[in-house]
């Protein structure tokens, strides 16, 4: 689950992280109560969206008077920004952030993440941070360092102040320095996250360290033991179909083709999507409709991939294990009565209960090619596509 900047805020302000309040705007009617709260020029107006790189896309934007400030929240608010992370089709701001402007000297870069292979968090820090971060990963990755922190022991205090050093910061403020990177370390470990990142981290004209913006996500299933933050979950940042899905046991994921898949566990469901991609098709989903799941999920299973305009054929890959093949052929059968399919279907059923499956889906109205292996399946899916 990923925040927004000024929730991602508050949560560093509870670990004593030095950031600046400000006030979230969601109506230009509201500007006046964030000028009572902040009134002090100059500010800075920011998108609130789940994507990096507002900055560079217009998002972010300084403000030197009240004019100004109305004119640029007038801007934002509203607009659809598009970043290298929203996708072309960019994001509608519906939120801003208006916050009081730092004079600052020098732009740091510092994140916390999980590093998979050595099964530890590493911060990943630079001294050169700003706008140009991706780039300098692509093209300077020694500019990059890593430091590798013991899950158990946290951030030790030796490794803080050795990483404030390396960064070039000045050794008067080392205190401060190494205090921040441990902050951080410990809201990612006790949070459960997967994300910090905080770009740029700033000093200040008068030499202070602080963090111009801040980036937190939660991971998924550490969330149970998070409940106060469930709630900050912003429907209008995730894609529709995915809530749907999760509101029925249902594990969806969008991808950019047009080959809707429904398949029984996740290995068979990114096995299916590479097949169909190795047959010069592009799925439109991940699509796992879990083991045991009953035909009305796979009735909603349906619907929610027939939401998506670009389905131009469904291919569902089933192996019957404890999932019964004659339950996914009813909930098939179900799905295309309610919502009027009419999409190239292609089926291919294995496993458990298959010969009732495949005798209930030839007795049924229903149009569809029935595949006899992955491949197949895979193959012709993808010739419907082609027509
Ligand atoms: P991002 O592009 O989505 O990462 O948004 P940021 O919050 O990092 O802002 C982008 C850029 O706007 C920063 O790198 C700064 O150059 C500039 N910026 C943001 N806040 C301030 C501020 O308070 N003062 C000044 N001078 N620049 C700011
Ligand atoms: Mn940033």
């Amino acid at each position: 689950m990923k925040l927004h900047e000024y929730q991602a805020k508050e949560i560093f302000a509870k670990y004593g992280l030095p950031v600046t309040p400000g006030a979230v705007v969601k109506h230009l009617s509201e500007v006046d109560e964030a000028l009572k709260r902040f009134p002090n020029a100059p500010w800075v107006v920011k998108a609130q969206i789940h994507a990096g790189g507002r900055g560079k896309a217009g998002g972010v934007k300084l403000a030197k008077d009240e004019v100004e400030l109305r004119n640029k929240a007038s801007d934002i608010l509203g607009m659809t920004l598009v970043s290298p992370q929203t996708g072309p089709q960019g994001k509608l701001v519906k939120k801003i952030f208006i916050t009081p402007a730092m004079d600052y000297a020098k732009e740091l870069y510092v994140s916390v993440v999980l590093d998979r292979g050595r099964q530890c968090p590493v911060i990943l820090a630079s001294s050169e941070g700003g706008t140009e971060i991706e780039d300098l990963a692509a093209h300077k990755p020694q500019a990059i360092q890593k430091v590798y922190v013991d899950p158990i022991l946290g951030l030790e205090p030796y490794q803080a102040r050795q990483l404030h050093l390396n960064l070039g910061l000045s050794r008067d403020k080392i205190n401060q320095g190494a205090r921040i990177f441990q902050d951080l370390v410990r809201m990612f470990l006790e949070l459960d996250l997967s994300l910090v990142e905080v770009n740029p981290l700033v000093v200040l004209k008068d030499g202070d360290i602080h963090c111009l913006d801040a980036k937190v996500a939660f991971e998924d299933n550490g969330l149970a033991r998070h409940k106060e933050y469930a709630s900050w979950r912003d429907p209008d940042e995730e894609d529709a179909r995915e809530l749907a899905a999760a509101g029925h046991g249902l594990s969806y994921i969008s991808l950019d083709g047009n080959i809707g898949c429904l398949a029984n566990g996740a290995g068979l469901a990114m096995a299916t999507a590479d097949a169909i991609q190795h047959f010069g098709g592009s799925p439109a989903n991940f699509l796992d409709v879990g083991g045991s799941a009953t035909a009305k999920a796979v009735t909603q299973a349906f619907k929610i991939i027939l939401s998506d305009t670009r389905v131009k054929a469904i291919l569902v890959n089933i192996f019957g294990g404890i999932m019964k093949c004659d339950v996914i052929a009813q909930g098939i059968i179900e799905a295309a009565k309610e919502v009027g399919l009419s999409l190239p279907l292609v089926i291919r059923l294995e496993g458990t209960n298959v010969e009732q499956g495949k005798k209930m889906l030839s007795q049924s109205t229903l149009h569809y090619q029935f595949a006899s292996s992955m491949d197949e399946a895979a193959k012709s899916v993808v010739r419907a596509v082609q027509g």
